[in-house]
């Protein structure tokens, strides 16, 4: 089967033994450009690439917008701690058009939380609590999106099976009562739209999960943080957004 994230197709079974070196694992293939095309200045070197990027900013938006850059030198206080997936279709600061200074972000696959777990989870961990406790944010959102491989991952995902990547079921598993409602739910409904559907339920999940940490459960409960789930459908244009 074929699963897609990170700008990258990869072409994997998931029901194949689990690789025994690194020369094993699931072969890697680039996709052809889609909005990247916007990068597909031919014969530039991809070091160039980010060069131009940045010059190109520093120029429309650095240069021109002081009273956006110069607060930020002394320190942030953003109002959102997003939750977004890695993908390369779906970056939060420009779907949302959230400025630099808004939103302390964490982008993994298929945007999600894990349950507190000081073993497991130092890395979101450490973040939600820095944007919690230090930075004193607002608003905890976690958006989801359409097409998202690693959801398709997680439905595709047979029990018993055994992992085909290092990481990324094992992630991806986080999601898993998600995907339990959707199949319970939605049995008869096709794989397509069950994925469209787990996208959503898998957000619902991560909202849950942030309540295991002691202080987002302690700002709910006193009013001081919101969470909100999201939903980024680049198919068809649309945002969805719910509070929880
Ligand atoms: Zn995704």
């Amino acid at each position: 089967m074929s699963t897609c994230f990170a700008g990258l197709s990869i072409v994997a079974s998931l029901g194949t033994p689990k690789p025994s070196s690194a020369s094993a694992r699931p072969r890697l293939i680039r996709n052809a450009p889609v909005f990247a095309a916007a990068t597909a200045v031919v014969g530039m070197d991809a070091v160039e690439r980010l060069k131009s990027g940045f010059d190109k900013f520093k120029t429309d938006v650095y240069d021109k917008k002081p009273e956006l850059f110069e607060p930020l030198k002394e320190g942030q206080a953003p109002r959102y701690m997003v939750f977004a997936c890695s993908d390369s279709r779906c970056c939060p600061s420009v779907t949302l058009g959230l400025q630099p200074g808004e939103a302390f972000t964490v982008r993994n696959i298929a945007a999600m939380v894990p349950p507190y777990d000081k073993t497991k989870y130092t890395g979101i961990g450490s973040a939600i609590e820095y944007a919690v406790c230090a930075l004193k944010v607002e608003v905890l959102t976690v958006i989801g999106h359409s097409r998202c491989g690693g959801i398709k991952a997680l439905l595709s995902m047979k029990d018993g099976a055994p992992d085909n990547f290092h990481f990324v079921e094992d992630w991806v598993r986080i999601g898993f009562l998600a995907k339990k409602k959707v199949l319970t739910n939605h049995a008869s409904v096709p794989f397509d739209d069950q994925c469209t559907l787990l996208e959503k339920e898998a957000v619902n999940v991560s909202l849950y999960n942030l309540l295991t940490y002691p202080w987002v459960k302690e700002g709910v409960a006193n009013g001081t943080l919101k969470l909100v789930g999201g939903h980024y459908d680049f198919v068809n244009g649309v945002f969805s957004v719910w509070e929880k």
